[in-house]
Formats: structure tokens, C-alpha cells, sequence
């Protein structure tokens, strides 16, 4: 197991990021993104390991595959709790990448089988490749996807899909570019898989790898961290948050032993599906310790202003209440009635997609519920340097006094102004609606399989006894 200190050395490796238009020398000393490095080197200071059968050492469990309910829950557990970790924002450095490996292995087993294919193997031995180097993993899965109504082979240009361009003897060159990859580039290795079920004619579009983030040929923009720059009322964004890149590859060579799916195209919608119902498991994991910061807040700042004892703040943290335990109920649900797929145990996809989904609608009245306690002082809240000039001090310390004093009284608004009405709380409601998967996209995964025979066998037997009821004697 690396200690953090390694990890971060393990940075300087010449990887190709811009931030705000410059070429990053080194993602661990930059201002923004050196938070967001530390913020992934945190996972190493959580308690993770357990013993890899296969490899007959300790791994992060991260990479231990799930094969029962006890190792689901034991997942979902350790999610909530480095969630919690680092101050409620979720560390995604081992999470996405092994839920990816999870789901390639599962899909592995079937086209090996299908197209005489030695896939499984491939992806056993990254698995332990990366588990013994105890190693970070992004993933790659949204492309760009241009007009949005057209497949990958109707786009105007071939690119906006990631595609295989060439097959060589040892492995294969793609080009295209995926949108959001989270932690990208503060990770050793990105995963790419297909974002959505590819058609024969789509064949090409259909591929699945991995590549150490310093390959030449990838580049990644960072996105700009909006809610620390310029924001000297920041707080938890001083010392967490999360980066995206656009992540583009440019004639990117793959050797074979990294390569997980090319062009088996009826693949490629499992392998997705698959991906998306393992990674949402985590979704409502850490969900459920990320409301801890909007529930935490919301009590502290209706204390601070006095009416915590109102019935409707009563009402406004119970609902905060019930959005944190919904996704926490969702997630041992599924963990206690998993699937089995090639003796793996998958998270059951109906209360999976059911807490994602309650989680993308009800977000929005997360926020309401944080910006109706604070007040409009969160977003009228006069700035630090206001309050550190020693001529305004005083007036400011006498009116923005609440239930309790002013200096604690401001700061938690702070708090409650980050999290609710700035950059960062757009940022949030964005990542609740389409991180790991938009609204529709968790309503069509909880439609697609549900079972409606028990509900309408009910109804039928109503109509049938009915029938039976209302005829002549
Ligand atoms: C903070 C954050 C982190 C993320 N991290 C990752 C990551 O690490 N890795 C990764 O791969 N992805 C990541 N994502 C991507 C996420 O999964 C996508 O944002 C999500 O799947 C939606 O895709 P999109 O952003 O391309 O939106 P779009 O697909 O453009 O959606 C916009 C709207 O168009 C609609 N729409 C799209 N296509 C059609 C169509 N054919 N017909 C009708 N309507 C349509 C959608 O339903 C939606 O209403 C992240 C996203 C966010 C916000």
C-alpha cells in the first residue's frame, strides 16, 4: 500500500494538463489543482486494506471484487466513510476506476466466450497490476458526442465519438475525446469505455482500455475552479474539491495487454450499462455522506439565527434528512439484494437507480432548504476584507450579531453561502443532476428491467374476480 507522499510523487510524471490556458508543469505544486492532488492523496490515509486472494497480499479493497452482499456493504461503508473523510466530498481516486474494472470483468467473460476473445484475462491482470500498486484511476466514459440526436457514425466529424482508427499487430491507435473525467489529472491511469449501445456500423466506437495519464498523445483541460479562485470566503473548497478535464486523444497508442473490448460492438451497451449501475452503487454512497455537509449547515446556521425551534426549519432539516437517508437506504438495498453475474455480486440495479434518481430530482430542494434558514445574507454577506478592516469591524461585528455572536455567526454563513449560493453549489446541482449519469438515463436503467408481472397480476385478478362476481347465478 503507497503512503500519500508517494502518491503525489507519482504526479511529476510529465502528463499533459492546461489550466486557464497554460501547460502545467506540475499538478501537484499548482495553486488549484495541488488541492485537488491532495485531495485524492487523502485516500491513502483511509483504512483500506484487506487481503487479495488472488494475489495472496493486501490490496485496497477498492480493487477487492465484490462476490457476496457482505463485500457490497463492506464497499458501500467505505465510500460513505472517506467521503466523510474529506470533509464530505466524495474521493473518487479508486472508486470510478474499480467500478469500471468490475464491470469489464464481467462483460470480459461473456465475449470471450461469444468471440473466442482473451479478454478476461486482460483485465484480471490490470486489476492486479493496479491493486498491487495500489494505484489511482479515472474513467473516461462520456464522450463528446456532438449533435446529440446522431450516432457515432452519423456525427458530422468521426472524432466526437472516441474511436479505434487502427488495429497494429501489439495493440491499437484511438482518437477522439471524452467530457468530465473527474480527477483525470491528478490519477495514474484512465480507463475508457463506451458510453452508450453501438449498432455494426458503430464497430468502430466500440472500445474499451486503459493508459497511464502521461501517454503521449493525451491531453486534458482542467476545468477552472470558479468557487476557489477570486472567492476569499471560501472554505471547504480550500481544502477539497474535485477537477474535470476534457480529455483528448490524439493518435493514442494502446498496447494489446491494455485493451478490453475493439470493435465488438453488441458489447459495448453491457459494458456501459454495467459500468453505469456499479458507479451509480457508489453514487448514492457518497451521496449520503455528502448531505452530511448540507444537513450539518443547515442545523448550525438555524441555530446561529435563532429559529431552530420553528416548526418549519423542523420540516426543512427533516427534509435533508430524508434525502441523506434515501440514498443510504438505496445503496444497503442494493448491496443486500445483488445479482450475480459470472460469480460476481453486482449491486442491485433497481434500488440502485431508484436513490440516483431521487438524488437528481430532489437535489434542487436540498439547496432551497439550506438558502430559505441562512436567509439573504447568504448572499449579501459583506466580504473577509470588509471584516478584517479594522474600520469596519466593529459596525459589522454589532449587525450581523444573530443568536449567537458575529464571528461565529459569519462563518457558518460562509459555510452555508458556499455551499448554497455560490459556484460551488451550481457546480453541486450540476454534479447531482448528470454526475454518473443524467435524469433520463437513471429512468430509462430503472424502467428497462423492471418486472410490472406482480403489479399486473394483482390488477388482473381483481378484473378476473370481478368478472366472476358479476355473473348470473
Ligand atoms: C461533476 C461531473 C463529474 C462527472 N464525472 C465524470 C467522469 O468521471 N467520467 C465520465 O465519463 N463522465 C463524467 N461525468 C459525465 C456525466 O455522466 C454526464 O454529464 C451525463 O451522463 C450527461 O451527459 P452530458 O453531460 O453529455 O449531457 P447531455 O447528454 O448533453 O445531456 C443534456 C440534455 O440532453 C438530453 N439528451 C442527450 N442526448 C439526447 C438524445 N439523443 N435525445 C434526446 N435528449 C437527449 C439529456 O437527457 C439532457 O436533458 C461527470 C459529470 C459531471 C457534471
Amino acid at each position: 500500500m503507497r503512503t500519500s507522499g508517494e502518491f503525489l510523487r507519482s504526479l511529476e510524471d510529465g502528463r499533459a494538463v492546461y489550466y486557464r490556458g497554460e501547460l502545467v508543469p506540475s499538478v501537484v505544486q499548482h495553486p488549484v489543482l495541488g488541492i485537488c492532488a491532495r485531495h485524492a492523496a487523502k485516500l491513502f490515509g483511509v483504512a483500506r486494506e484487506c487481503p487479495d486472494p488472488a494475489l495472496g497480499s493486501s490490496i485496497s479493497r477498492y480493487f477487492l471484487p465484490s462476490r457476496s452482499s457482505e463485500d457490497l456493504s463492506a464497499r458501500h461503508r467505505l465510500i460513505y466513510e472517506s467521503t466523510l473523510a474529506c470533509n464530505g466530498v466524495f474521493n473518487i481516486s479508486q472508486a470510478i476506476g474499480s467500478d469500471a474494472l468490475s464491470a469489464a470483468a464481467i462483460v470480459a467473460r461473456a465475449v470471450d466466450r461469444s468471440n473466442g476473445t482473451a479478454y478476461a484475462d486482460r483485465v484480471e491482470a490490470y486489476r492486479q497490476r493496479v491493486a498491487s500498486g495500489d494505484l489511482t484511476v479515472a474513467v473516461a466514459q462520456t464522450d463528446v458526442k456532438g449533435h446529440r440526436a446522431r450516432r457515432p457514425h452519423e456525427q458530422a466529424d468521426p472524432d466526437l465519438y472516441l474511436r479505434v482508427k487502427e488495429v497494429r499487430a501489439d495493440g491499437i491507435v484511438v482518437s477522439g475525446a471524452k467530457a468530465h473525467t473527474t480527477q483525470a489529472a491528478v490519477s495514474d491511469e484512465i480507463i475508457v469505455l463506451p458510453t452508450r449501445a453501438m449498432s455494426d456500423r458503430d464497430a468502430d466506437y466500440a472500445v474499451a482500455f486503459a493508459v497511464p495519464a502521461a501517454t503521449p498523445g493525451l491531453t486534458m483541460v482542467a476545468r477552472p475552479v470558479e468557487e476557489l479562485e477570486g472567492n476569499d470566503q471560501a472554505l471547504l473548497s480550500r481544502l477539497d474539491f474535485e477537477s474535470e478535464t476534457l480529455t483528448v486523444f490524439h493518435d493514442v497508442f494502446v498496447p494489446s495487454e491494455r485493451v478490453f473490448l475493439c470493435r465488438e460492438h453488441a458489447f459495448a451497451g453491457p459494458l456501459a450499462v454495467g459500468f453505469a449501475t456499479h458507479h451509480r452503487f457508489t453514487a448514492v454512497s457518497y451521496r449520503a455522506a455528502t448531505a452530511n455537509l448540507y444537513l450539518g449547515t443547515a442545523s448550525l446556521v438555524a441555530r446561529t439565527n435563532g429559529i431552530e425551534g420553528a416548526s418549519h426549519v423542523r420540516d426543512k432539516l427533516l427534509r435533508l434528512v430524508v434525502y441523506k437517508e434515501i440514498m443510504r437506504m438505496s445503496a444497503l438495498a442494493a448491496a443486500d439484494a445483488p445479482l450475480f453475474q459470472e460469480g460476481f455480486a453486482v449491486p442491485n440495479p433497481l434500488y440502485t437507480n431508484l436513490g440516483k434518481l431521487y438524488s437528481n430530482q430532489n437535489f434542487a430542494s436540498v439547496l432551497e432548504a439550506l438558502v430559505d434558514l441562512a436567509g439573504g445574507i447568504a448572499a449579501t454577506l459583506p466580504s473577509r476584507a470588509d471584516f478584517e478592516n479594522p474600520d469596519e469591524h466593529g459596525m459589522l461585528q454589532k449587525y450581523l450579531a444573530g443568536a449567537e455572536g458575529a464571528d461565529r455567526r459569519v462563518e457558518v454563513l460562509r459555510l452555508a453561502k458556499e455551499l448554497g449560493v455560490s459556484t460551488f453549489a451550481g457546480y453541486m446541482l450540476t454534479l447531482m443532476m448528470h454526475a454518473e449519469g443524467s435524469v433520463e438515463a437513471s429512468k430509462l436503467a430503472l424502467l428497462r428491467d423492471y418486472d410490472l408481472g406482480e403489479a399486473e397480476r394483482l390488477a388482473e385478478g381483481i378484473l378476473a374476480a370481478a368478472t366472476l362476481d358479476r355473473k348470473p347465478e
